[in-house]
C-alpha cells in the first residue's frame, strides 16, 4: 500500500496539482502534508486519488476537477459552464472599490461565476449591485455563489445591455470573452476545458470590447466610469475605441504580471 508521498511521485502529474487534489481528498491543509506524508493512504482514498489524477493527466483544470476556485480570499464554486476566475481578474475589482461612489448603482456585464460583483458587495455592502450572463447556465452557478456566500446581488439574463433598456449606472465593469479566434492559447491547457463563448468573440477580440463600449454610454450617468478587463496587447486598441466613442480619462492599468489589463474611461453625458 502506498504512502501519501509515494502517491504523489507516482501520479505522473505536477507535484503541486497532485498535492492539492491529495489534500481536496484527505479534507486537510498544507501543513498536514508535511507530517503525515510516509502515512500509508487507505485504499479508498488511493482510488479517489488516482481518478482525479487521471482528470488531471487529460488536461481537466483543477478548479473545475475541484468544483472550486479562491478569488479574492473567497471560494467560488465553478463547473465548466464559467470562466475560471483569473487572479488578473482583481485589478479591475480593484478599480472598481476605488471608483464607486457610495450607495452606487453598478452592474456587471458576462458575470460568469459571479466572482467580481460578489466581491464587489462583499467589500462594498453599500453598493447596489446587478450583474448580467447571457448564458442560464453561467447565471444558475453565478446565483449559487452569491447564495453560499451571501451577497445580495441581483441576476438577470442578458445580451449585454439589452435587458436593461432605460436603466442607469454609476459604475459599469466587463471581463468579456476577449480573445482573438485563432490565438493559439485557446487550443492549450485549461482554457481547452472552458466554455468557449466566455474566452473568444469569434473574430478579432475585440468585437464584444466594442460592443459593450458602444452600449454603456446609454446606461451611465455623467461623471461615471466604464471599467473593462482585455488582453495583454489590447490596451491601445480599447483606449482608441473608448476615445472615439466619446470617453474621456480614457486609461490603462497593468496587472500584476506587468501586462495591460483593464482600460476604461469616464463617461461625461451625451
Ligand atoms: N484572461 C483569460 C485568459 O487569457 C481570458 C478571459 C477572457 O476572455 N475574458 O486566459
Amino acid at each position: 500500500m502506498p504512502t501519501y508521498r509515494e502517491l504523489i511521485q507516482s501520479s505522473q502529474i505536477e507535484r503541486f496539482d497532485a498535492q492539492v487534489l491529495l489534500l481536496h481528498i484527505v479534507q486537510k491543509n498544507r501543513a498536514w502534508l508535511i507530517t503525515h506524508d510516509t502515512d500509508i493512504a487507505s485504499d479508498e482514498h488511493t482510488a479517489m486519488f488516482e481518478s482525479l489524477a487521471a482528470r488531471r493527466r487529460a488536461g481537466e483544470p483543477i478548479a473545475y476537477i475541484l468544483g472550486v476556485r479562491e478569488f479574492y480570499g473567497r471560494d467560488f464554486t465553478v463547473t465548466p459552464a464559467v470562466l475560471i476566475p483569473r487572479p488578473d481578474t482583481e485589478l479591475i475589482v480593484e478599480l472598481a472599490l476605488a471608483r464607486a461612489p457610495h450607495a452606487a448603482r453598478v452592474i456587471d456585464l458576462g458575470t460568469g461565476s459571479g466572482c467580481i460583483p460578489i466581491t464587489l458587495k462583499l467589500e462594498r455592502p453599500d453598493l447596489s449591485v446587478a450583474a448580467l450572463d447571457i448564458s442560464l447556465d453561467a447565471l444558475a452557478v453565478a446565483t449559487h455563489n452569491a447564495a453560499a456566500l451571501q451577497a445580495d446581488i441581483h441576476f438577470m439574463q442578458s445580451d449585454w445591455l439589452n435587458a436593461v433598456v432605460g436603466e442607469e449606472f454609476d459604475l459599469i465593469v466587463s471581463n468579456p470573452p476577449y480573445i482573438e479566434v485563432n490565438d493559439s492559447h485557446l487550443s492549450q491547457g485549461d482554457l481547452r476545458f472552458e466554455p468557449s463563448g466566455a474566452l473568444t468573440d469569434g473574430g478579432n477580440g475585440l468585437l464584444h470590447l466594442s460592443c459593450i463600449i458602444s452600449q454603456a454610454k446609454h446606461h451611465l450617468v455623467a461623471g461615471a466610469w466604464l471599467l473593462l478587463e482585455h488582453g495583454w496587447d489590447q490596451g491601445a486598441a480599447c483606449r482608441e475605441i473608448l476615445q472615439t466613442a466619446g470617453y474621456t480619462e480614457v486609461q490603462t492599468w497593468r496587472d500584476l504580471g506587468d501586462n495591460d489589463r483593464v482600460s476604461g474611461g469616464v463617461w461625461r453625458g451625451a
